[in-house]
This record gives C-alpha cells, structure tokens and sequence, in this order.
C-alpha cells in the first residue's frame, strides 16, 4: 500500500517517512497533523487490529463520496439482509463514522451499555446473529468528537479497531466517515493493514446517488480506493427511483443526468450491485430503529436488497476462491 495519502501535495514524503508532516511540501496539506503526530515506519496499531480480526472472513467497507446519499442506510440493511439470509452467518457492523455515528438508532439500540472485559470491548446484540460497535457508543456526548482535532480522532479510530471482541464473524460490515476526511483515511489504512489482498484485507462497497453531483465524488472514492489497492466489490445506487406505496407508480426524483451509477460502472469495470428505490416508510424504520426487511419484506426497497445482499455473498465467495 502506498504511504501517500490521495489528496496529498505533490512533493509528500509519505506518512511512513522521518520527514512526515515536517517537510516544506507538508505546510498546508490537510493531513499535517496526523503526519507529524504519527508513529515513523508501520504503526503497530496496524498489526494489532489485523491479529484482531483475523477471525472475520470478509470485511467490507460501505464507502460514499459525501454524507447524505444512504451510506448507514445500507450498512445497516445490509446487516438485516445478510443475517436473515442465513442464520449461521453472523454479522457484525462496525460504525466508524466518528463524526456522525448513527447505527445505534438505525439498528434500535440506542442507550445500550457497551461492556469491557479482559478481552475487549462486546458489541452489542441487535438479534442473535447481528452485532453492532458503534464509535456512538463510546463518546460522552454526541457533540464530542466533532470538536477533536486529527490526532485525537486519529487515537480513538485505532483504539476502536483495535479492541472490539468481535468472536467469529462471517462479515463485517464498516460504515466509515464520508469523504477522504483524516479519520476516513485512518479508518481505511488500519483496516486495510498495510496492503489488502483479496483474503485478508478489507473490501469496499461503494454507495451513490444517480446524479452527477454524487457520481463525481464517487468517482473520487474510487481512485482513493485503487490507489489503497482495496477491492471494489461494486457498487450500489441509492434513491434511483420512487416506488409510490399506494399506487406503486414510479418517478425519477434525481434524474440520472449521465447515466447513473449503470455509466459508471459500465466506464470503470465495476459490478452494479443493484438498485435501491426511495421509500419514505424505510426512513420511518431507520428513524425509529425498526427493521424495514421485517416490517415491509415485499417493498420494492426490500426486494432490492436482498437482491444486493445476494450480490455481495456472491462476490465475496468469487473473490476468495
Ligand atoms: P449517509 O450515511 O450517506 O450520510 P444516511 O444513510 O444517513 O446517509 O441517509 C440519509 C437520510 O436519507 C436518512 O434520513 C435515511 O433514512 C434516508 N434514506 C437513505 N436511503 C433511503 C431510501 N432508499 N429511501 C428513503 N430514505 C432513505
């Protein structure tokens, strides 16, 4: 894995360098305090966080290129989906987004008490093969990180990767920070430890909306992502269209202006994992913490899903033949 973060100015030393975050090119880059406060060579975080989740056979990255467009939404449909899809898999989320860390109302377990023991921290039970760690859970108070400075985040992202006793996971499912923020950037690099390959490291979901706006920032998630050299298993569009409930009529609220994510797939050689329509009674269950597949299995969003969710196990079982 390359040591030079995407948005890096042109003459980086590499956050692996003596020079990182000291260097005359380093004045102005956004990443200059993550830099000069890291560790020189590979932070032993990385290595840690690998033996720690060396009993997850696939992790998976759910990456958007900006907040809004449906990320948690389907991080945690797709905890619902691939947990009721077999009940001998078990699922674990793990909510990253330390700005705005949501999974704990979405997946109706706000308020629960996250334990410590001599092994770690447990997550908590949303069913019995679905499990949760959300950075939510660990913050005072919800305003708290969003005061922090890159160090600090920095700190508690790996401290959070490396300390979860997850148990036996067949996937883990991780609703990072939008965007290719610092703490996204750390997310990825402690996940990813140094190189992902197709069996050990983390693969990447991405999520956008059709139209151009979202596409473009996409896009960007997915130079970062080949850069990182983290897989991409496709891609999924949310909010392409309108189901109606009542009447089942369809209208494209955000037209796809260039093509939607199908052009963009078809451009960049990724797989079109699927389709998910806008129903407001989904964002009713995720307000609420119910669970939309339970409630509404026949909705069209639902439908979708579990189509998309399907689409992953397959691309999950190609990849790690
Ligand atoms: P992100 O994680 O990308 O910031 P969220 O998943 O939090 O986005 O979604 C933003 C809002 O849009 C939430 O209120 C969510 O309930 C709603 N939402 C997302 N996808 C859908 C959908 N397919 N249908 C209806 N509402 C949706």
């Amino acid at each position: 894995m390359s040591d030079i973060p995407e948005n890096a100015p042109q003459h980086c030393p590499g956050s692996g360098s003596a020079e990182a975050g000291k260097a005359s090119a380093c004045a102005g880059c956004p990443n200059q305090n993550l830099c000069a406060s890291g560790p020189v060579g590979p932070d032993p975080a990385i290595e840690i966080i690998r033996n720690r989740l060396a009993n997850v056979k696939h992790k998976i990255l759910i990456l958007s290129g900006k907040g809004g467009v449906g990320k948690s939404t389907v991080t945690s449909l797709l905890g619902h989906g691939l947990s009721k899809r077999d009940p001998n898999v078990n699922v674990g989320v793990l909510d990253a987004d330390i700005c705005g860390p949501s999974q704990p109302r979405v997946l109706g377990v706000r308020g629960e008490q996250v334990h410590s023991s001599g092994s770690g921290w447990s997550p908590v039970y949303v069913t019995d093969n679905l499990s949760l760690m959300s950075i939510g859970f660990l913050l005072g108070s919800p305003d708290d990180a969003v005061i922090w400075r890159g160090p600090k985040k920095n700190g508690m992202i790996k401290q959070f990767l490396s300390e979860v006793d997850w148990g036996d996971l067949d996937y883990l499912l991780i609703d990072t920070p939008p965007g290719t923020s610092d703490e996204h950037l750390s997310t990825v690099q402690y996940l990813c430890g140094g190189g992902a390959t197709a069996g050990g490291g983390a693969r990447a979901v991405l999520v956008t909306t059709p139209q151009e706006v979202a596409l473009l920032d996409v896009r960007k998630e997915l130079d970062f992502c080949r850069k990182l050299n983290i897989p991409v298993l496709g891609v999924v569009e949310n909010m392409s269209v309108f189901v109606c409930p009542a009447c089942n009529v369809q209208s494209e609220l955000f037209p796809a202006t260039t093509g939607g994510a199908a052009a963009l797939c078809s451009d960049a050689g990724l797989r079109l994992l699927g389709r998910l329509p806008l129903d407001p009674r989904l964002a009713r269950c995720c307000d609420s913490g119910r669970d939309y597949l339970a409630e509404l299995p026949n909705a069209p969003a639902a439908q979708a899903l579990t189509s998309i969710a399907n689409e992953i196990v397959a691309a999950c079982e190609n990849s790690s033949q």
